[in-house]
């Protein structure tokens, strides 16, 4: 028996929609009315202190505009901490993670001689200030109450992996603008000692998207290519918890008349302007769609 594919769009609600999520709002509602499947929504809302309720209903108005539907319930992940809880505890508990409690101001300090060292996103790669802590020290800061993220503790992990997969490296299938499968490796490792765990709240993005697309049953996940590198460590946390592998797609992100990346934080025109002005929603889908499918199409390579 063939199973059903599910597909997903999992906004974050700590903004207004702009042009680049109704791309990918559409982009992975074709493709599973494409292959005869299932279409969810989750909202990623694990940002408490960002996210508001009032971008999530805004959030549906705008997708029942772009003429999108998904099945209920939605998923919310701001419900789902004590599972993501359950995993990294599980994570912990094979040495695979550590508590780290260092200050922003400390790693930008420790990172400040090797300025080159960053991560895919381009963050400065953590200089592994504590992943070393004594015992006791681990103690002493938790008694006092101090806050700390967990980390992977990458070499540790990679081992792990490697006694899971028989590789340090991980593998997952992009499927292109065609739906052509292209197999890609690539290194978590160049995410140094990733934060799994934030400091704020008991999860972080790349916990909760693994743990709740294995969840909900997604057999392909859609996204934008600004999420290409995060693959490695998806995988990574896929193998180390049991988790399925779906098939990815990174669809090409849209730039504006620039070149630039659109995006919400650059108060790039909202989906909620355009609905109140009673823009015209077939030509937007065209106009953009056309648009994405011109830029630059290459799979990016792995890092
Ligand atoms: N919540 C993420 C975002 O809004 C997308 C996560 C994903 O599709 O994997 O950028």
């Amino acid at each position: 028996m063939s199973v059903r594919p599910v597909l997903r769009f999992a906004p974050s609600p700590n903004g207004e929609l702009h042009l680049g999520h109704a791309v990918s709002a559409w982009i992975g509602s074709d493709m599973a009315r494409r292959l005869g499947g299932r279409f969810l929504l989750r909202i990623e809302d694990i940002d408490i202190a960002r996210c508001r309720e009032a971008y999530i209903t805004q959030m549906y108005e705008d997708l029942r505009w772009l003429g999108i539907e998904w099945e209920e319930p939605v998923m919310r992940q701001s419900e789902r901490f004590a599972t993501y809880g359950r995993a990294s505890d599980m994570l912990l508990k094979l040495g695979l993670l550590y508590p780290c409690f260092a200050t922003r101001s400390e790693i930008a300090e420790a990172t400040k001689s090797n300025p080159e060292a960053r991560d895919p996103d381009g963050a400065p790669l953590y200089p592994g200030l504590h992943k070393h802590l004594a015992p006791e020290e681990i103690a002493a800061r938790l008694a006092r109450k101090e806050p700390f993220a967990l980390r992977f503790h990458m070499d540790r992990a990679l081992s792990s992996l490697e006694q899971i997969t028989g590789s340090r490296r991980v593998t997952f299938t992009e499927l292109d603008a065609e739906g052509v499968p292209v197999r890609i490796e690539c290194d978590p490792a160049v995410w140094g000692d990733a934060v799994v765990v934030r400091k704020d709240v008991p999860a972080s993005y790349h916990l909760a998207v693994t743990i709740d697309d294995a969840a909900q049953g997604v057999t392909h996940v859609t996204r934008g290519r600004d999420l290409f590198a995060a693959t490695s460590l998806h995988r990574l946390l896929q193998a180390l918890l049991g988790l399925p592998e779906p098939l990815y797609h990174h669809h090409p992100l849209l730039n504006d008349a620039t070149g630039r990346k659109l995006s919400k934080s650059d108060g790039d025109t909202s989906l909620r302007e355009l609905r109140e002005a009673s823009a015209d929603v077939l030509q937007l889908r065209r106009h953009l769609l056309f648009a994405t499918a011109n830029t630059e199409n290459a799979i990016p390579r792995p890092p």
